[in-house]
């Protein structure tokens, strides 16, 4: 029987997961979908906010702050990029002049260290293709970038290193028993117990928590629609650029990714299934705004657009405490922005404070918080990529030509904790795919990689799991 069974493969069960090892508890994680990182995690803006945008005393403010401060080691211990850029919230009239003196007041009750007001010409001189309407910002100089994906996985992959296990297309559909005993089934039948259950489900966490008698709280979900530059449009801002926030909401941010490629957006609009396609009324929203913020914005550059659903919920704020209905149940949902900066001091606390009252922490001496890291290859100095060659010739091989991604570094992806097993689990894993071309070059190759490393027939290969297989047969 596990200690602690996790439910939900996203950046928050992610860090609930590694700690639980770090603590030395028994854990798993069920994932419903082929492979984790598929719900909020996999498509989000990527920032590491800097705290001054929550209610002061909310558990946004809080593990926002915490998080914020953490992000830098925990990157490094995972081998994760992580930038830390700043962020501006650019005020464009007066009003939005006394807003930003206001955020700053807030930031700095919430415990943001490093806010400071900038006047137009600072701003024009931090980032010069700003609109000439802008007056002045607030400078976090503490907010950063990250890639989410990345940090998810490897999160997941270092608690699996340390002795966690992963149930992938287990997708909880019954939860009976009591604290100490519970018994989780799955759709497909597959059956396991824990002493404890975390719920970190995402948009599905009502449903799950539904699953022990649990109706204290609705979510609801908020679509985001982004627009992605090509790398060669990099340098159109180097800062993540907010709009003031106004009654009207946030408005959409231009940042760089950590990639170096340039985001646009989000919009919000209400759902209510969850989908996450994109639309031309919200994508050309997206890019009128940008042309707002900032001047000559290299649309011709887009190389995707994508779609991510905010899962809220009714209290407006992150809901992270033992179930008043079932004893030993922790909801651990409705963890919208800023959840991928919080999620490592979200992982702490539920540990560190409500496991702990449940189930005595037992310390962890050989637990290794360092994954060793990506060798981002493409980055190496000649001499470095000979050395790396010398020893595994399969670095030596060129996959995606757009992202100069290498044959050795997609069969790590296909050997490592947690282990790729289709197309777009290789390409958030190393990028293939990622590029100007959007795998058009690479993806048979891709495939026939991971046919021979698992060792299936190619046509069985799929892009996301089933029912997206991408061979239907021979032309000749
Ligand atoms: C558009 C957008 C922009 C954002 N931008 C930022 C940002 O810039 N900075 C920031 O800090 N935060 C941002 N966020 C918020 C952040 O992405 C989320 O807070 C975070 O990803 C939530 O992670 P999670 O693990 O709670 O949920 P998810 O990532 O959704 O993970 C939940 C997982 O549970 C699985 N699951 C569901 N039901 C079951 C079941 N019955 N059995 C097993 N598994 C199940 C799902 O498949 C999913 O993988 C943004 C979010 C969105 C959508």
């Amino acid at each position: 029987m596990y200690d602690v069974v996790v439910i939900g493969g996203g950046v928050t069960g992610a860090f609930v997961l590694r700690e639980c090892v770090k603590n030395g508890l028994y854990a798993c994680m069920l994932e419903r979908e082929n492979d984790v990182c598929m719900g909020q995690s996999k498509a989000n803006s990527g920032i590491v906010h800097a705290g001054y945008d929550a209610k002061t005393g909310s558990l946004k403010a809080k593990f926002n702050v915490l998080g914020n401060k953490m992000m830098p080691k925990v990157a490094k211990e995972l081998g994760v990029k992580f930038r830390n850029n700043g962020s501006l919230v650019v005020a464009f009239s007066e009003e939005e002049l006394a807003t930003i003196v206001e955020l700053k007041a807030r930031g700095e009750k919430n415990g943001v260290e490093g806010l400071k007001i900038i006047s137009k010409d600072e701003l024009i001189k931090l980032e010069p293709n700003i609109s000439k309407r802008a007056m002045g910002a607030l400078f976090a100089t503490t907010g950063g970038i990250i890639c989410p994906y990345e940090l998810t996985i490897a999160a997941i992959g270092n608690a699996m290193d340390n002795g966690a296990d992963l149930y992938l297309g287990f997708e909880t559909a019954s939860i009976k028993g009591e604290y100490g005993s519970f018994e989780l089934t799955a759709k497909d039948g597959r059956k396991l117990t824990a002493k404890i259950v975390v719920n970190c489900s995402g948009l599905n966490g009502e449903k799950v928590a539904n699953l022990v008698g649990d109706n204290s709280f609705t979510l609801g979900g908020r679509k985001g629609e982004y627009i992605l530059l090509d790398r060669e449009s990099g340098d159109l801002v180097s800062h993540t650029l907010f709009f003031t926030p106004t009654k009207k909401g946030k408005g959409i941010l231009i940042t760089q990714t950590v990639d170096g490629n340039i985001l646009l957006g989000p919009t919000v609009e209400e759902v209510e299934d969850g989908e996450t396609y994109t639309t031309s009324e919200g994508l050309s929203s997206v890019s009128s705004k940008a042309g707002e913020m900032c001047e000559n914005v290299p649309f011709y550059n887009t190389i995707t657009s994508f779609a991510g659903v905010r899962a809220y919920s009714d209290r407006h704020d992150f809901i992270i405490e033992e179930s008043k209905a079932k004893k030993g149940f922790i909801n651990c949902v409705g963890i919208e922005s800023p959840g991928l900066t919080s999620a490592p001091a979200i992982g702490e606390y539920v540990v560190n404070e409500l496991i702990a009252a449940l189930l005595p922490l037992k310390g962890n001496d050989n637990f290794c918080p360092v994954r060793k890291p990506d060798c981002f290859f493409k980055n190496l100095s000649d001499e470095e990529k000979n050395e790396i060659i010398k020893n595994d010739p399969s670095y030596g091989r060129i996959v995606c030509r757009c992202e100069q991604i290498t044959e050795g570094e997609i069969l790590r992806a296909l050997r490592e904790n947690p282990k790729a097993t289709d197309i777009d689990g290789v390409k958030r894993r190393t990028r293939a795919g990622m590029g100007r071309c959007q795998g058009g070059f690479c993806q048979p190759y891709v495939a026939e990689l991971i046919a021979k490393e698992l060792n299936v027939p190619l046509d069985t290969v799929t892009k996301a799991g089933a029912g997206t297989e991408i061979l239907v047969g021979k032309t000749k």
